[in-house]
């Protein structure tokens, strides 16, 4: 069997695996992209954070991305009931970028992959790596080509960005259950015809159902007129209703009064989708020679958007930790990627749980937050989930108190 030799072998050209080609093209090394997929293709997780941009343009992708024309976006917008509250991100507690965009993924992740192609990295579309060994000197990958023949990669370092499809988890046995229960949601994209002025379209609308308070929709507008438009909820609770995906969302979003209104005139053109039981994670995000970037790691939840933000923070650090052994310096994996990366997640994960459980809806939508509250508050739903100097990042369990004081 044939058997080629690159510096870092990255599986998936998804957002991960696209940044980390671009950050180590950087670095002069030899980048093989393998991706199952043909581009332009469909993917859920359309909403950035504006924390995301600081990787993008790390990556030497910014103009790229600017240049697409997608929906500029500067917040978020909730709703539960009669109450609605308004994030801008740019008046946050972190420094950094406070916009970012909303983007139809299949346009955006191919944006990415076309730059870092640009930038020196190969690329192979509907190629498959279907085998792993890292027992050996360096990993060794099998893949399937196209025309169905199988050939091997020996890499210095192999980075899984293969996002859902999680290659390295279900090959090595890493799979490990996620601590969340499961969810799902039903999800399609609509011509809106929301009216102008009714309707903040550089924000993300998140909408909470009457009556439950762990069950939500998403509103992401498009720069082309047209909605991203999901409900996530428990998976009793969606597979309750009759009917197609669509004719279920429907019937979901018809619970919901504000929403039914603000969409009564939407043109619904395109099938929904379903997706259940997302959530994931692994025993360990590294190994000898390899490391699990993105989705291909762990996937908490999609309610704060922060799957393409935590998915290019991985290649960030995964290509800073990559370029000091290439400098032949000593890494510890676990203190220079895992360790900081699962610090943002776990930040992530407390306001989630805080989310479904109802604490930080009512933080959310406190009337009365004291401005430095609101702008520490801000900054973690704009992404800057790393930043320490944020005292609800430094001690998560503050949280608490302050869900305490709004309840009350
Ligand atoms: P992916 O984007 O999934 O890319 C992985 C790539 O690997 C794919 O192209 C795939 O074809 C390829 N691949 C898989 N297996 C193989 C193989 N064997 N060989 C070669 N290639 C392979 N995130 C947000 O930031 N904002 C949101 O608004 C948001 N909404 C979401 C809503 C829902 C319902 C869900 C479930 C998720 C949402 N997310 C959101 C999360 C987001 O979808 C992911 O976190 C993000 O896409 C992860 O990027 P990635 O690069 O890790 O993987």
């Amino acid at each position: 069997m044939k058997t080629e030799n690159v510096d870092i072998l990255i599986i998936g050209a998804g957002p991960a695996g696209s940044l980390a080609a671009g950050l180590l093209r950087k670095q002069g090394r030899r980048v093989l992209v393998i991706e199952k997929e043909q581009f332009p293709r469909f993917s859920i997780g359309e909403s950035l954070l504006p924390q995301s941009m600081e990787y993008i343009e790390a990556a030497g992708f910014l103009q790229d991305v600017v240049e697409a024309g997608f929906q500029y976006k500067n917040g978020a917008a909730f709703v539960r009931g009669d109450k609605h509250t308004n994030f801008d991100f740019r008046d946050k507690f972190s420094k950094g970028w406070g916009t970012t965009y909303q983007v139809q993924r299949a346009d955006f992740d191919h944006v990415l992959i076309r730059a870092a192609e640009k930038a020196g990295a190969e690329v192979r579309f509907q190629h498959q790596v279907v085998a792993v060994e890292v027992s050996g000197e360096k990993p060794l990958v099998q893949v399937v080509s196209p025309d169905k023949e199988i050939y091997q990669v020996s890499a210095q370092f192999l980075l899984d960005a293969s996002g859902f499809g999680r290659v390295l988890p279900r090959l090595l046995d890493l799979e490990t259950p996620s601590a969340f229960p499961v969810r799902g949601a039903y999800f399609t994209h609509i011509e809106d015809h929301v009216a102008v002025g009714t309707f903040d379209r550089n924000k993300i609308l998140i909408t909470v159902h009457p009556e439950h308070v762990d069950v939500w929709f998403w509103t992401i507008p498009f720069s082309n007129g047209r909605c991203s438009v999901g409900v996530v909820a428990a998976s009793e609770f969606l597979d309750q209703f009759p009917g197609t995906e669509t004719q279920r969302l429907q019937a979901i979003i018809a619970q919901t009064p504000t929403l039914a209104t603000l969409l009564e005139k939407a043109v619904w053109d395109t099938p929904a989708r379903k997706l259940v039981g997302y959530a994931a994670n692994v025993k360990s995000l590294h190994g000898k020679g390899f490391a699990l970037l993105g989705n291909a790691g762990e996937f908490l939840d999609p309610v704060f958007s922060s799957g393409v933000t935590i998915a290019v923070k991985s290649a960030s650090l995964a290509a800073a930790a990559i370029e000091r052994a290439f400098r032949g310096e000593p890494v510890d994996w676990q203190l220079e990627y895992a360790d900081p990366l699962r610090a943002g997640v776990d930040a992530f994960r407390s306001f989630v749980e805080s989310w479904y459980s109802g604490g930080f809806q009512d933080v959310i939508f406190y009337p009365d937050q004291s401005p430095e509250v609101r702008k520490m508050i801000t900054a973690i739903l704009a992404g800057y989930a790393w930043d320490v100097r944020n005292p609800y990042v430094a001690q998560p369990q503050r949280l608490k108190t302050l869900e305490q004081v709004c309840a009350a």
